[in-house]
């Protein structure tokens, strides 16, 4: 490659992608071929170090200790150093996606971020070590060790922005779950805000009209102004609309209010202005309200159980006590039988119906300290807190027999609703993912041995037929 050609290849990559080539661009191929057979064959004792030690690491070994993790960890981790350290020119946006996914299995399973660090940490010291055994020059060593550590710093660099973004996000609906289960009435806060802002609108007409002195109240600082930079953006995270209204704001208090306080008498022409931004605003937060409908109970309208977009909080945070608490968890996941069946007999209304009625049977069945989603369109998961796996089934029996008792007709006639249900337990693999996993596979099998039946994940499971 001459160095002409460099800047059009390099500029043809994405702002992350370059910074991973320049790394790699300075450094010989003939060290790149020496760092990767030193990986080789060192990382297998590297791995077996960050393992040993960062068990008898207080905050690590709880997401360690498991058999599971164990098993999968030396080989992905194993994995995970061959591919950075690859004497071949790396696929540069695969290897940017795997530390990005590596950075949200991190979020999910909420290991601190220190001590994804001190592990980076100990794998550096093996590999600078090995380094250092072999025959290189001080020029060539100290090449590599740079490439070494150059490499692994923005890999976790690279996983540690996916995690915080994510954990930002989970912080968020965190909260907006929150503010529900506070039992904060959004439909309230709606009609206080309205009130707020036709408040702020009435006052500033009132200055303007009876020329009051300088300075003019803010919208941005107004009660309706503090609610939306914060209170606001937690409930509507990540909306356009929000920014929207935040423009406006600004459209309002540095140019329509400074130059009509400047006219005596004020043009009507910009008082009307004023007066449609104001309703442009009120216009902009009922569609922010509207659209985010499921929030105003954090419920699903149609059965209200909660809605599925709060499950990563509650698994996550549900995971985590189980480990810290070594309480046993389960979670059942529902699917009703032949429903297409059901909708096409007594139509979508009848449908949504027996949802409802399923939706009713799983709250009767369950405490109020268990958590029942609707996890798609008939498909229910319930997560059963401090419940054994021989507890869960119990309870999954006695959903299941009580789906039976749904009537479809009017008339109060039983039919013939029934529901598979897949029960997993938490075994202790800190990433929650792999409990659903468990519970959709004895789904299927459930479904497999002909419906109407539950079904315990095992690991055996797999040498039964699927559905
Ligand atoms: P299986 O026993 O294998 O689960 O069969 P099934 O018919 O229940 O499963 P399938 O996934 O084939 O069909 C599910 C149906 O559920 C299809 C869809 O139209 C219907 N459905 C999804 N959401 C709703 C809803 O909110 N209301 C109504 N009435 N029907 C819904
Ligand atoms: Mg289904
Ligand atoms: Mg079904």
């Amino acid at each position: 490659m001459t160095v002409d050609t460099l800047p059009s290849i390099t500029s043809s990559l994405s702002p992350d992608e370059r910074e991973w080539q320049l790394i790699i661009d300075a450094v010989d191929p003939r060290i790149r071929l020496i760092v990767a057979k030193t990986v080789e064959e060192r990382a297998p004792e590297g791995v077996e170090f960050f393992y040993t030690t960062l068990l008898n690491h207080p905050e690590a070994s709880p997401f360690l200790s498991n058999q599971i993790v164990n098993d999968h960890l030396h080989s992905a981790l194993l994995k995970w150093c061959l591919s950075l350290f690859s004497a071949l020119a790396p696929d540069l946006s695969s290897l940017i996606a795997t530390q990005r996914r590596i950075g949200l299995v991190h979020a999910r399973i909420r290991v601190p971020l220190h001590v994804v660090m001190h592990g980076a940490r100990l794998l550096k010291s093996t590999l600078r070590q090995s380094l250092f055994d072999s025959a290189l020059s001080s020029k060539d060593l100290s090449t590599a060790i740079n490439y070494v550590e150059n490499m692994m710093d923005l890999a976790i660099e690279t996983m540690s922005r996916e995690f915080v973004r994510d954990l930002q996000k989970e912080i968020e609906t965190d909260e907006a779950y929150r503010l529900i289960t506070l039992g904060q009435d959004v439909t309230l806060e709606r009609e206080v805000q309205r009130a707020a802002l036709l408040d702020w609108g009435h006052k500033i007409l009132l200055s303007i009209c009876c020329n009051a002195p300088p300075p003019l109240p803010l919208l941005e600082s107004s009660g309706f102004g503090l609610w939306l930079n914060h209170k606001g953006s937690l409930l509507f995270p990540n909306t356009s609309g929000i920014e929207h209204i935040r423009t406006a704001i600004r459209r309002i208090d540095h140019v329509l209010v400074p130059s009509l306080a400047l006219e005596t008498p004020p043009a009507a022409t910009r008082i009307h202005e004023l007066q449609a931004q104001i309703e442009e605003i009120r216009f902009l937060m009922d569609d922010l309200f509207k659209e985010s409908e499921a929030l105003e109970s954090g419920r699903d309208p149609l059965t209200c159980t909660l809605n599925r977009r709060f499950l990563p909080t509650i698994m996550a945070r549900e995971v985590a006590q189980s480990i810290r608490r070594q309480v046993p968890f389960s979670i059942l996941m529902i699917d009703i039988d032949h429903f297409k069946a059901i909708n096409d007999r007594y139509g979508h209304t009848g449908g949504d119906a027996v949802l409802r009625q399923v939706a009713e049977k799983l709250v009767a069945s369950c405490r109020t300290s268990d958590f029942i989603f609707r996890y798609g369109g008939e498909e229910f998961l319930v997560a059963l807190v401090e419940t054994d796996a021989q507890r869960a089934f119990q309870v999954a029996e006695n959903i299941r027999e009580n789906i039976t008792q749904i009537s479809t007709q009017p008339t109060g006639s039983t039919s013939s609703v029934t529901a598979s249900i897949g029960v997993a337990h938490f075994e202790g693999h800190p990433d929650y993912t792999h409990l659903i996993e468990d519970a959709d596979r004895a789904l299927y099998y459930a479904k497999a041995r002909g419906r109407n039946c539950t079904v315990i994940a095992t690991p055996n499971l797999d040498s039964l037929p699927r559905y």
